[in-house]
């Protein structure tokens, strides 16, 4: 079996991985970035929602995404559009992006190693994670390392082999058509919600060009056993809501993923081990989105794994301000996000056709904040002390969780 040795050793070439391997290389460390695909962002898993400010913090560039500026939700008999002047929202393309981020890391000095799956974890004789093992064109390589970050997503192969962690329990399962479109308002995304759309969950359509879109539905697992596949068709084939306007649709591509929905409940540090990204539970619930979240906490990785080493202690105890710094980036605005994640799971169709009068009553940027889960406290406040409408006051001091 060949050997190599690294200081930090990153299993999955997503954007939590790419992240977290350019900033430990940065920082002085040898590193080796693991992808079990053939190339990076070989198969799409995710819809690639996010946001300007995000992107623009990290340097992506703009030919990586489609502004959006209208934000339109519709119930089974209701609809709304809430406009803002300028794009704050953004469609990726993901396979440029995610090779972008795996791209810096390489010129970053990370070596990536496309093909090689890692199937076991190397331990020393208490049982800590050493480095794992992978397999690359019927080669296998132990590749040793300092500190492994797991970055493997929904799988956290390396947290689980080591038996830290157990399968995700409760998760958003999802399927989408990239299509080509008749028409297309480029700049409008939409969200469908009721139960024709999904019993627990939601429908989308996200524009990524003039004429291209990604059309799909996601479904809460285990709320209900309803196949997403299943129902992403039913809708295009009899063009329900907004999906008739489109016109003529042509399916171009299939995409499936699976993303976790348990809050933050995880423990992400451990001896010689950091988990990021979908692996540690790192998404907002409101909307499942998480590339954010795994490229900003990513990077926090890199740094905090580069700087254990250069101590010379990689232990759990020199690895926790990696966790301090997340869970105080995030953890009180997920836990208000989760508050309202469990009211919209459950609001029968009425309920949502009068849910999207309240969201009309937001402002773009009001609007933007709550599907972020952007709820800094003294915002929360004001909101649900101030706004001039009742109801608007009554959603937010239910976040507030008073
Ligand atoms: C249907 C759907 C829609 C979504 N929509 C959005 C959205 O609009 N906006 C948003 O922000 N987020 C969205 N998400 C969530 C988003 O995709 C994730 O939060 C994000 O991709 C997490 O990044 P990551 O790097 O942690 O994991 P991933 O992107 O899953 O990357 C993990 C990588 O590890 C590799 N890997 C796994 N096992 C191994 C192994 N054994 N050996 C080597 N490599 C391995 C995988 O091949 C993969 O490349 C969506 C998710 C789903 C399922």
């Amino acid at each position: 079996m060949k050997e190599l040795n690294f200081d930090v050793v990153v299993v999955g070439g997503g954007p939590a991985g790419s992240s977290a391997a350019r900033i430990a290389a940065k920082n002085g460390c040898t590193v080796a970035l693991i992808e079990k695909e053939k190339e990076i962002a070989e198969t799409v898993r995710t819809s690639g929602v996010t946001w300007i400010s995000d992107i623009e913090e990290f340097g992506i560039p703009n030919e990586c995404y489609n502004p959006i500026k209208k934000f339109s939700f519709c119930s089974p008999k209701n609809s709304v559009t809430i406009s803002d002047n300028i794009a704050k929202a953004a469609v990726l393309d993901v396979r440029k992006t995610y090779r972008f981020l795996a791209k810096r890391a390489q010129l970053s000095g990370s070596e990536v190693f496309t093909s090689t799956n890692v199937s076991e974890i190397l331990k020393n004789s208490s049982g800590e994670c050493i480095g794992v093992i992978a397999k690359s064109q019927d080669i296998e390589i132990k590749f040793k390392a300092r500190v492994v970050i797991d970055a493997s997503g929904f799988a956290s192969i390396v947290a689980r082999e080591l038996g830290y962690v157990d399968q995700w329990k409760k998760f958003g399962a999802g399927a989408e058509f990239e299509v080509k479109t008749e028409k297309l308002e480029y700049d409008n995304w939409w969200l469908m919600v009721g139960q024709e759309y999904s019993p627990a969950g939601y429908a989308w359509i996200f524009p990524t060009s003039k004429n291209t879109a990604r059309i799909g539905v996601g479904i809460g697992k285990p709320d209900s056993d309803v196949d997403p596949t299943i129902r992403l068709n039913e809708l295009i084939d009899n063009k329900i809501g907004p999906i008739k306007d489109l016109g003529e649709i042509e399916k171009i591509e299939f995409h499936y993923g699976l993303i976790p929905n348990e809050g933050l409940a995880r423990k992400t540090v451990y001896d010689n081990l950091i988990l990021v990204g979908d692996s540690a539970g790192q998404a907002n619930p409101l909307v499942l989105e998480g590339i954010r979240y795994a490229i900003r906490f990513g990077e926090v990785a890199g740094k905090v794994a580069a700087a254990a080493i250069k101590n010379n202690d990689t232990s759990e105890k020199s690895l926790m301000p990696y966790e301090k710094e997340w869970r105080h980036s995030i953890e009180s605005k997920i836990n208000s996000a989760v508050k309202v994640q469990n009211r919209w799971v459950g609001l029968t169709d009425k309920e949502w056709d009068k849910e999207l009068n309240i969201i009309n009553e937001l402002t773009a940027d009001e609007f933007l904040d709550f599907i972020r889960a952007d709820f800094g406290v003294s915002k929360m406040l004001k909101l649900a002390t101030h706004h001039p409408k009742m109801n608007v006051r009554q959603l937010f001091n239910m976040v507030k969780g008073t």
